[in-house]
């Protein structure tokens, strides 16, 4: 056996070892979720175990609930390995981000069992914590403060319905738009008024039936987020809010225009006036083929079979503010499956994300990020690493 086989077994026990407290640890964070930037719990109970763990644990790192816990030595290779740990508005962890943190935690574990074992070797393990993904765009603020300049990776792994690693994330706009009329009774005097709310309606058709001119790839989906306050009062103002995603920036511009040309078109029709404001975008995600090999090959290895169903991977696609990472460092993202058939953002994934099978499912996820960050640390001439930054270089340029 050589060394890295050795220290790769040695790695992944560690992984196992720790299986019943990794498993409180994705509990404690499941049974108390936290929305955008609110957390506090899964903050604590994260950044006390990686201090318990032996990390150098920075807390409340670029934001409240942000966190950054390193091990080793800055003359090597320096993998992230990242943590998310944000719930959904009333339906919970629906997205798994509970299996998320568990998922870099026990990654970064292994990583600085390795690191131990050979001191002879330079590396480090970054475990990078990043809140509000849903929205918030967590990652955004952390790209800015060149929290990734000193990485040379960047590993995720995320709880879906099925095996796939790499999946195809869009890129995404928010958007909020308000319509404003002119209030009136609306029995004694209706004709005095300006109906905001009827701008709101014909925008959101209007943009239905523009489905038909979208590229398939394309999605649009929107909720009101007011209609008015009462019958009685013809609404004076009425609000919508989108996300637009698209494969590409390019072609999210071509959605984006579309898109106004509807808020526009209805505001003109109801005689309102219209305004959009665009909030966070994500980019889409640029999966280093590259290092999504080496992430295969480990996955193939501890058992795991990737979906072959081609819909798959053109139709089942989200976003993320991983997106970003991807556009400034080579990342991976691959989806893992939790044995559900249920879709994420449901109640079912919810309960799925509270099982055994997928915290079982998680640690096998880990492994395989462990064993793809010990190939670039543990390889002497950095050829592997080379070959990535190369393929980085030629999707984005020097930067
Ligand atoms: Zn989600
Ligand atoms: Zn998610």
């Amino acid at each position: 056996m050589d060394e890295l086989t050795q220290i790769s077994s040695y790695s992944t026990q560690q992984i196992d070892q720790k299986s019943q407290e990794l498993k409180e640890l994705s509990f404690q964070i499941w049974s108390h979720p936290e929305t955008c930037y609110n957390e506090t719990h899964a903050h604590e109970v994260l950044t006390s175990f990686l201090e318990k763990e032996g990390f150098v644990v920075e807390r409340n790192f670029i934001h409240q609930t942000g966190f950054r816990a390193t091990f080793g030595t800055n003359n090597g290779v320096n993998v992230c390995v990242i943590c998310e740990y944000d719930a959904l508005p009333e339906i919970g962890h629906a997205c798994g981000h509970n299996l998320i943190a568990e998922c870099g935690v026990a990654a970064g574990i292994a990583i600085k069992a390795a690191l131990e074992k050979a001191p002879n070797k330079h590396g480090k393990v970054t475990i990078l914590g990043t809140p509000a993904e849903e929205g918030g765009g967590g990652k955004l603020k952390m790209i800015e403060a060149g929290v990734f300049d000193e990485i040379h990776v960047a590993l995720m792994a995320h709880p879906c319905p099925h095996n796939i690693p790499r999946p195809p994330l869009l890129a995404k706009q928010e958007v909020q738009i308000t319509f404003t009329g002119k209030p009136a009774h609306a029995a004694a005097f209706p004709w005095q008024g300006v109906n905001a709310l009827d701008a709101a309606v014909m925008c959101y058709q209007a943009i239905s039936l523009m489905r038909q001119q979208f590229k398939p790839t394309w999605r649009v989906h929107g909720i009101f987020t007011n209609g008015g306050v009462k019958p009685s009062i013809i609404p004076d103002k009425a609000e919508l809010q989108y996300y637009l995603r698209a494969p590409t920036v390019l072609e999210l511009e071509e959605l984006k225009s579309k898109f106004e040309g509807c808020v526009q078109g209805s505001a003109l029709l109801a005689g309102c006036q219209a305004s959009y404001k665009y909030d966070t975008g994500y980019l889409d995600l640029v999966t280093n083929k590259h290092l999504a090999s080496l992430y295969e090959q480990h996955a193939t290895a501890q058992g795991l079979v990737f979906t072959t169903d081609k819909s798959v991977e053109q139709n089942e696609s989200a976003s993320g503010d991983i997106g970003n990472v991807s556009q400034v460092i080579p990342t991976i993202q691959p989806g893992y499956s939790i044995h559900t058939s249920d879709s994420n953002h449901t109640r079912g994934f919810r309960e799925a994300a509270g099982s055994d099978r997928a915290h079982l499912a998680t640690l096998t996820q880990a492994k395989i990020l462990a064993l793809t960050a010990l190939d670039l640390i543990f390889d002497d001439n950095d050829k592997t690493l080379q070959a990535i930054q190369e393929e980085f270089k030629a999707t984005f340029g020097s930067r």
